[in-house]
């Protein structure tokens, strides 16, 4: 480690567990002092509690926007500052194996947190980063928002939806110097799709998530996992000073996915 992040404040929506944790461990191995907004109360205290008095847990429910707003606030009075905003905390919503199922009981709620939250978190941080200088504000979007396909339709348009407000943020923003990117991962080991069962077979459920777990890994050009690190890496650069030339991208970090389908071979030559 080397201290890039010394000197820095950040928030991280979603930090108790998953990709977000991973970020809040390497933020703050990195020197940053972080604040972990959470809907899950013992995970973020417990991952607070061993982090330090570098970082402070706030139990915060982002699909309320005045949340998220009192989550800004939290962070600029704790630690006295913004320099990184991560709006990550996402759900997958039910899965469909069939569209013609899909009731769309969970649209206002996967659009409140997935949408609504990306949006009031970085016009919030960008509020109090376009009055001190700046700063980078990172968005978690997925290869689901790029890449046309079933099983989640609210999940898909609502990561396409992060995409274009996040280019759109991004030109808007830059006046002030702060940048906006997003990450998009995928195929990434969490707890999200079992997180974001309400009520469902949990047995059947895990078995279809494997199932597309499979057939994503063979389409995969690369066959290594991603893995949490890899998402903490591509967070660190665009948080840290390495970007300040960049703005309005979006990150695949899905060993390839979202450029197109393995072609197969007999041999590898
Ligand atoms: P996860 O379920 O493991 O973690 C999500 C975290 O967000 C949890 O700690 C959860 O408590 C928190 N959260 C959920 N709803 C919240 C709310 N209303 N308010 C505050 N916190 C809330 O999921 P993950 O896989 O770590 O996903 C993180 C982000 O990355 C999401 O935006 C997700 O869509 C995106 N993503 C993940 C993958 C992957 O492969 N894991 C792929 C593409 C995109």
């Amino acid at each position: 480690m080397t201290g890039e992040l010394a000197g820095k404040v950040a928030i991280v929506t979603g930090g108790a567990s998953g990709l977000g944790e991973g970020l809040v461990r390497r933020f703050a191995a990195e020197g940053a002092k972080v604040l972990i907004a959470d809907i899950d109360r013992d995970a973020g205290a417990a991952l607070a509690a061993d982090l330090g008095e570098q970082t402070r847990f706030v139990e915060a429910d982002v699909s309320d926007i005045g949340q998220v707003s009192d989550v800004v606030s939290a962070a600029v009075e704790h630690f006295g500052g913004l320099h990184v905003m991560v709006n990550n905390a996402g759900v997958s919503g039910t899965m469909h194996r069939r569209f013609l199922d899909d009731d769309l009981a969970d649209f206002q709620r996967v659009m409140a947190i997935n949408v609504a939250a990306v949006m009031a978190g970085t016009r919030d941080a960008a509020r109090h980063m376009s009055e001190h200088g700046g700063g980078s504000i990172i968005n978690l979007t997925s290869i689901g928002g790029i890449q046309a396909g079933g099983g989640v339709m609210t999940y898909r348009a609502s990561k396409a939806a992060v995409i274009q407000f996040t280019k759109s943020a991004a030109i808007e923003l830059a006046h002030y110097e702060i940048r906006v990117n997003a990450i998009a991962p995928g195929n990434i080991r969490t707890a999200i799709v079992r997180k974001s069962a309400a009520g469902e077979d949990l047995e059947r459920l895990e078995q279809f998530e494997e199932k597309i777990r499979a057939q994503m890994r063979a389409d995969r050009p690369l066959k290594r996992e991603g893995t949490v690190e890899d998402i903490a890496e591509a967070a660190l650069y665009f948080a840290g000073d390495r970007s300040l030339y960049v703005t309005g991208t979006i990150l695949p970090i899905d060993g390839g996915t979202s450029a197109g389908k393995v072609i197969v071979r007999k041999s590898p030559t």
